[in-house]
């Protein structure tokens, strides 16, 4: 058996561990990160890549601690996606799906939202798109609504996670490992070949598997699972449409949250989330096709989805427990003595929880990195899996 230290041990090979690991290595740190699946294959790609700047945070009117704290969040992984940024990781060969994204209504908005959207408060995030300026899918005389164009972007998560694999390697490994626990503030992961590693420092950022750690190292905390109903419809009708629908009836929060992905056989994948996404939870997966199709016929009535295909979704965020079960507006970062905890509450917000944990780790000691032979196994879109 062999035998082998090192600064840092990170588990969880979704955006946060993965970010992690790449701010690590950079900053001289002995790091390897620990996958028990495949990479990426937890919420990171799952989610809708969606990297947002806070406005579906306001539908209420109003600035809030969650719309600003994002707020600038766009402009950081944009200098990412062109190189430009000197700490954070070089993210050239990720995808950019989308430019724009869209926030558009069925009819006319409440005066007191048209009014807050036109304001200096958020002056340069929201522009209100005229009939000209129109992306030319809502070019139809069926479409009665206001089309807002916002600063978010969206990223392809495939590339993310294969771009953050590639830096990463060699010290990542995916597969089978045992966390011995019996000094729960030293504990060691021994992998299936005998090789075992005793990391200095250890972080957990394994998403919904955080909970199960924390258990079993006593740790004093709590995790919190936000259920959703995702629904995916394949067509090759659909055009690309990044956009949040919101209508007067729930103007606090998006109805659809829309992001377009490319799919087999000529077709495009709208992945469905928001309200539809929440409240589905509840209904079951015929329920929520059908429900589904209904808001998509209210939304755009001069789509034809007789022959598309519809699947649904379930997959939690995990988050630190908030006590009253609402959305945590910041990343998640806890260190307790040698063990950090952490979850990044969004994709969207890894960069801010990178400065977090950086700034909670010792300084790198003088050991040497660790290197897997294998190379990592690499997740893909959930609803293009073979088994999904
Ligand atoms: C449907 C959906 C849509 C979303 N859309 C967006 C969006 O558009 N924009 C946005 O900013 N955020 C979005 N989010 C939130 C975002 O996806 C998450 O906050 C983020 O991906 C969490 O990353 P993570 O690395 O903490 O967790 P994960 O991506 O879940 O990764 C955790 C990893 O740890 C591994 N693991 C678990 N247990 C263990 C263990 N014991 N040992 C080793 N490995 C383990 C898992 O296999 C997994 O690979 C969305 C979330 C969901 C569910």
């Amino acid at each position: 058996m062999s035998r082998a230290s090192c600064d840092l041990a990170i588990i969880g090979g979704g955006v946060a561990g993965l970010w992690l690991l790449n701010l690590a290595r950079r900053q001289g740190y002995s790091a390897v990160l620990i996958e028990r699946d495949r990479l990426g294959g937890g919420q990171t790609l799952a989610s809708q890549g969606m990297i947002h700047g806070g406005i579906k945070y306001t539908l209420n009117g109003a600035l809030s601690a969650a719309s600003e704290t994002i707020a600038s969040m766009p402009g950081r992984w944009l200098s990412c996606l062109s190189g430009e940024s000197e700490s954070d990781p070089d993210l050239r060969q990720v995808r950019l799906l989308s430019n724009d994204y869209f926030l558009f209504s069925d009819g006319r908005l409440s005066s007191k939202l048209t009014a807050f959207f036109g304001s200096k408060a958020i002056q340069g995030r929201v522009e209100n798109l005229q009939a000209a300026e129109l992306p030319p899918f809502f070019r139809h005389e069926a479409f009665r609504g206001l089309v807002y164009r916002l600063q978010d972007v969206v990223i392809d998560t495939p590339s993310l996670v294969k771009t953050l694999a590639a830096a990463g390697q060699p010290a990542i490994y995916t597969g089978n490992y045992t966390l011995n626990t019996g000094d729960p503030q030293n504990p060691v992961i021994e992998l299936e070949d005998g090789q075992s590693i005793r990391p200095k420092q250890l972080i957990l950022a394994a998403g919904e598997g955080n909970g199960e750690l924390i258990t079993r190292l006593g740790l004093p905390l709590t995790m919190q699972l936000r259920p959703l109903n995702q629904v995916v419809v394949k067509s090759a009708e659909l055009p690309g449409l990044y956009a949040h629908a919101v209508s007067l009836k729930s103007a606090d929060k998006p109805r659809l949250t829309i992001t377009s992905h490319e799919s087999d056989k000529g077709r495009t994948a709208w992945y469905l989330g928001g309200q539809l996404a929440e409240s589905g939870v509840e209904r079951s997966d015929p329920d929520q096709i059908s429900m589904a199709r209904r808001e998509l016929a209210v939304f755009f009535p001069w789509l034809d989805l007789e022959d598309a295909e519809f699947s649904t979704l379930r997959i939690n965020r995990a988050e630190a427990g908030q006590g009253n079960g609402q959305r945590p507006d910041t990343p998640f970062a806890e260190q307790f003595g040698n063990i950090i905890v952490c979850w990044p509450t969004k994709l969207t917000l890894a960069p801010l929880l990178g400065d977090e944990v950086m700034r909670l780790l010792g300084s790198p000691g003088n050991l040497a990195p660790i290197s897997f032979k294998e190379a990592p196994q690499i997740g893909n879109y959930p609803w293009e899996e073979p088994d999904a």
